[in-house]
């Protein structure tokens, strides 16, 4: 049975105090299962101060970003891999849509990325997902499966035994609209069949979340599809009794 994993990612959203009180609020609301991991993603500069309120509490932290460049350097509002791990933070996400599109984030750089992670002592979690005119074009499959290989050209085998991938539809993210379980759990096997076609072993242990949309009321049938570890959270892991409830539905399968 593979550990199931519920992340939130706040995006550009917070503050110190709702950072405090977010991370006590989780770590006091939420009973921690040792088979589904919680991981909060607030932005970088409230990084230390959410995981020095989640030590011990079995809360984790992850970063939205990390900068291409492994060493120190003349990299002008960079942060880099190993400062990230300095601070506490376990996990990094890399590849979002929003950074794909909105920072001109390739497949090259997002590979690039994910072996900087790994090098830093983080564990990726490898965005993939296409856009709703690239689904509507049948082109889904093909679009996630040159995602995936162009991190598989990088970190090979043992950089994905060591990495998280997330499934989230472009066109899911921000927009109320999810991808039904079925159209989740199709996408979802197609991503264990290409990284089995590497190495069977890491492709059955591999954590694949979905994210778009996930909300209280369809994260469970979400993440009873079989190939559905859990989700990587937007607006609903901004509001604590939401995550929580979330995070229920994961520890439920
Ligand atoms: C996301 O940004 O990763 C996401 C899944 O957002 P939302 O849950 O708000 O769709």
């Amino acid at each position: 049975m593979r550990q199931m994993m519920v992340a939130g990612n706040w995006k550009m959203h917070g503050s110190v105090a709702f950072t405090s009180d977010m991370v006590t609020t989780l770590a006091s609301k939420v009973v921690i299962k040792e088979n589904v991991t919680l991981l909060v993603c607030p932005p970088a500069v409230y990084l230390a101060q959410a995981a020095a309120a989640a030590a011990h509490s079995g809360v984790h932290v992850g970063a939205q970003n990390l900068a291409s460049v492994a060493s120190p350097g003349a990299y002008t509002g960079e942060v880099a891999g190993f400062m990230l791990a300095d601070i506490g933070c376990q996990y990094v996400i890399v590849g979002h849509s929003e950074r794909r599109a909105l920072y001109a984030e390739d497949n090259e750089i997002v590979a690039h990325k994910a072996k900087v992670a790994l090098d830093a002592g983080l564990v990726p979690l490898v965005c993939v997902g296409e856009t709703l005119e690239q689904r509507e074009a049948g082109k889904a499959q093909e679009v996630i499966t040159a995602q995936l290989d162009a991190v598989s050209a990088v970190i090979g085998v043992d950089g994905w035994s060591q990495a998280i991938v997330a499934y989230e539809p472009v066109w899911a993210i921000g927009t109320g609209r999810t991808a039904s379980p079925e159209q989740a759990q199709e996408i979802h096997a197609v991503i264990r069949a290409r990284l089995a076609e590497l190495d069977a072993g890491m492709a059955t242990a591999m954590r694949i979340l979905y994210g778009g949309s996930v909300k209280p009321d369809n994260a469970e049938s979400i993440f009873s599809q079989l190939d559905v570890d859990g989700g990587l959270i937007g607006g609903a892991s901004l509001n604590a009794d939401d995550f929580a409830r979330i995070y229920a539905c994961a520890q439920t399968k």
